[in-house]
Parts: C-alpha cells; structure tokens; sequence
C-alpha cells in the first residue's frame, strides 16, 4: 500500500532543503507576514514532495516488477520439451486408380491390390455397379469418375455416357450429376474425368459442388487442367476437397511407372502427404503390388483418402469406414 504524505508528515530529512522556524524579529507586523511566508514556502515544498512520492514507483515493488518481467522473458526463449518430444508424423501417400468399369478382368486385379486404395468408376459402365460392390466388400473406397468436357475435342469423343458439358443449362447439367451419383450409391466421393475445359468455369464449379454437398459428396481435383478453379469453389461452399499430385502411368512402361511412384514419395516426404493417380494397366497394377510393400523403406505410409481430409471437415459426417 502507498503512503501518502501531507505536509504534516514532512521532516527535516528531505532533500529540498525545508526553511527553518527561527523567531521572528521584534516588529510584531512584519514577523506576522515572514511566518505566514515561511508556513506557505513549507507547504509549497510539501505539495511537490507529495507529488513525487505519490508518482513516483515504491522501490520494493519496482525490484518485484523487474524480476517478473525477466522471468516471463525467460519462460518465452526457453525450449518447451513437450513440442520437442512430439514425433513427426509419417508422410502420407493415397492412391486412386481411375476408369474402372469397362475392362472386367484388369478391373478386378487393381480392385486386388492390398491396401487402402480407392477406385474412381465411370457412370453406367458396363461394369460400374459389380466392381463398385466388389470395392466396397472388400473395405476400399469408391469414387464416381466423373467425365467432364475436356478442351481437346479427340478426348471428348471417349467421355462416355453420363459426361458434363460447358453447353448445358444449370438444370441439365444437376440432372445429369444427380443420375450418375444415384447410378452409383456406394461412391462417397467424386473426381474428374478429363474436364480439362470444365474444371476452369467457376459457373459450372459451382453448379457442381452445390450438387454434391446436396448428396454428401467430397471432390477429389484430377487437375487435368492448371487453371482448374474446382479448388477455390470447393471451399468457397464448403464442400471437402482435395487435388492430385501425380499421375503414375501416363506412359505404360514399368520403369516410367516406377519413377512417378517415387516421385509420389518425394511429395509425400516434402509437403506431408500426396496423391496420385493410377489406370488398371497390367505394368501399374505390377508395379503398385510390388512398391506398397516397400512403403516402410521408403519412410511414408498408405492411407485412405479420408484419411488425408483436414481434420474438421464435413467429411466427419460422411457415412464411410474403410478397412485398412
Ligand atoms: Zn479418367
């Protein structure tokens, strides 16, 4: 608590000198006048005494606030242990393997591969509804593999039925989107076939994830196209996203499916996790049988896609658990 000094408490022990009270010479008047002078010359000096008492900080809690100070200070530049324990966590890699439902025998064989991979079907394919229920038995994901007008009018020709286009209305292009997601109930998610053209109409985008936070969908971004906006509109309405980093078998050599494999690694072990897109061919399905099973020499792990979603996002109400 502070003290608070008036005039009355003063003492000669001050270091403005404080005028003495000597008697006053004879003259009655005039040592009335040099009393009253002196009395206000006191309390002129007791006044700023009060002044700088009363601002000025009580040593003892000066030397208390210092230590304090320097002891939050060193609270902050110290290292915390428990940050430094926690481990890193593994790089993550998630493998979709796109246009299943036309080639029943290679289909199978992908769906056979080990592991939490998901398989991308294409609308009312001859195959669509045995290999999404053969998927679904055996605890892998299943994607709709939407085809979407791309720019190259020779890729267009194969889109097959069920395809989006830039030229229909709003309303033919919801009524496509929800008879294909209806054609293929067990899909919990949908990703693009081509679209290279599609994917940069944010109009069209939007149609797109309103229909598919309707029916509870995520959207996986082929990114057939580098100016794909599907990303942006995505969270834009908050329907759960995510993009691919590497397309595995452009080429249909071993050896060039090999590289991108490692290459899908690289990115996992650079940004975390990664994504890559693979076809039913015979030298992917080899090379992805046997490269799964060096996943811990090479220091990342396989996950589901599910798995890769943002920790919060509405994929926790989707309606899926996978076997691993
Ligand atoms: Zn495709």
């Amino acid at each position: 608590m502070r003290t608070i000094f008036t005039t009355h408490t003063l003492t000669p022990t001050l270091s403005t000198p404080v005028p003495d009270f000597v008697l006053p010479p004879p003259s009655l008047e005039s040592s009335r006048r040099e009393t009253t002078a002196r009395m206000q010359s006191v309390e002129n000096v007791g006044n700023r005494f009060s002044r700088e008492v009363i601002h000025t900080p009580l040593p003892a809690l000066g030397s208390i606030s210092l230590i304090a100070c320097f002891i939050i200070i060193l609270i902050f530049l110290l290292p915390r242990p428990a940050a430094a324990d926690q481990p890193t966590p593994t790089p993550e890699i998630s493998i979709i393997i796109d246009d299943i439902g036309y080639r029943m025998h290679d289909d199978m064989r992908a769906i056979a591969i080990p592991g939490a991979l998901a398989y991308a079907i294409m609308p009312h394919s001859p195959h669509a509804l045995k290999m999404s229920h053969l998927a679904s038995q055996n605890g892998k994901l299943v994607l709709l593999h939407l085809p979407m007008e791309a720019i190259m009018q020779e890729k267009n020709r194969f889109l097959g039925p069920g395809a989006l286009w830039l030229g229909m209305t709003r309303e033919q292009f919801m009524l496509t989107l929800n008879i294909d997601l209806n054609s293929l109930p067990e899909a919990v998610g949908v990703n693009n076939h081509e679209g290279s053209l599609l994917t940069r109409h944010p109009g069209h985008m939007a149609w797109l994830m309103d229909g598919l936070k309707q029916n509870q969908k995520f959207f996986i971004d082929s990114l057939t196209s580098e100016q794909s906006v599907a990303g942006r509109i995505a969270m834009e309405k908050s329907v759960p996203y995510l993009k691919r980093d590497v397309f595995l078998d452009n080429e249909q050599n071993q050896a060039y499916i090999e590289s991108q494999f490692m290459e899908l690694v690289r990115v996992a072990r650079t940004n975390g996790k990664a994504i890559g897109i693979g076809h039913p061919h015979p030298e992917t399905i080899q090379v992805l049988s046997r490269e799964l099973q060096e996943l811990d020499r090479y220091g990342v792990v396989l996950v589901s896609l599910i798995d890769l979603m943002q920790p919060g996002t509405e994929t926790d109400v989707l309606p899926v658990r996978l076997a691993k």
